[in-house]
């Protein structure tokens, strides 16, 4: 505990901008109320990925980000789950939407030997395919990493990518492999993760970050923080994992939200937001 703990009361109040720097809003059928609570609970922008679902459909994120410009930014991947089932036409379809202004960054990609759903072979081969499309099209990177930091460490390392713009989202490795994208100039995303009970791993990382490269993200649908786990997660849960950061760093929760917000604009080169006012959700 420390004295600035005082301050946590103020988060969801509207002085606090906060950005969810990794979220998924493909599926849900309350997307108005999802984004209305969003504001509500102080936050002014999403990054909502926009990942490949089935031949040539890579879901609503694009569109989201066209219609909520100020509000939704966009990407574009293919996740490492999905690397096997994607043909060429869908890899083509990533190189196309990487230019489109509003996809600003390629991902996410990277390996999951968690759950192997693709074979580890086409996972890697996918994630270089999309480090090199972010190199060429100069957009930042977003890394999923489960079970998988040594190769994924090498196969960045093999491409070239040291220095690239990168968020390593949904960090749950050690302290040690923090250490290792950090070292790579990578930015490190905490996820609801960093608040559960068995997370004391995860809040070890997140105390090496430098404060210019640390982020937080719901990685909604999935994972929701305490006191919301179990629940199916939405953006404005952000709140939470933020409140957690700001106590693992001895910062305010404010100040932990204008550190966090101040590095996903610089690394998604996002419109300048914090001066936009909230307002109510639009009716389409
Ligand atoms: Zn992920
Ligand atoms: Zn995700």
């Amino acid at each position: 505990m420390n004295e600035t703990t005082g301050a946590d009361s103020k988060a969801g109040c509207e002085c606090v901008k906060i950005i969810d720097a990794h979220c998924h809003l493909d599926g849900v059928e309350d997307l108005a109320r999802i984004l209305a609570r969003a504001r509500a609970a102080g936050l002014c922008h999403l990054v909502v990925n926009g990942l490949w679902r089935a031949p040539g459909d890579f879901g609503s994120a694009l569109d989201l980000a066209r219609r909520h410009t100020d509000f939704i930014s966009a990407t574009a991947a293919i996740h490492p789950h999905d690397a096997a089932q994607a043909g060429e036409a869908d890899f083509e379809r990533v190189r196309v939407l990487a230019q489109d202004p509003l996809v600003r960054a390629i991902g996410e990609t990277g390996l999951d030997y968690h759950y192997n759903l693709s074979p580890p072979g086409v996972q890697r081969e996918a994630m270089r395919r999309h480090i090199r499309l972010a190199r060429a099209v100069n957009k930042p990177l977003v890394l999923h990493i489960r079970e998988a930091h040594g190769d994924a460490l090498d196969l960045f390392v093999e491409e070239g990518a040291t220095g690239h713009p990168t968020q390593v989202h949904c960090f749950t490795g050690t302290p040690d492999e923090a250490q290792s994208w950090l070292e790579l100039g990578c930015h490190l995303s905490f996820s609801g993760a960093l608040t559960f009970k068995n997370g004391e791993g995860i809040r070890a990382a997140a105390r090496l970050v430098p404060l210019d490269r640390l982020l937080v993200e719901t990685d909604s649908p999935y994972l929701a923080p305490v006191p919301h786990r179990g629940k199916r997660c939405e953006p404005a849960f952000v709140v939470e994992t933020l409140r957690v950061l700001a106590e693992v760093r001895g910062l305010s929760v404010d100040e932990m939200a204008a550190v966090t917000t101040q590095n996903a604009i610089r690394l998604f080169n996002l419109p300048p937001l914090l001066s936009a006012p909230l307002r109510g959700e639009a009716s389409p």
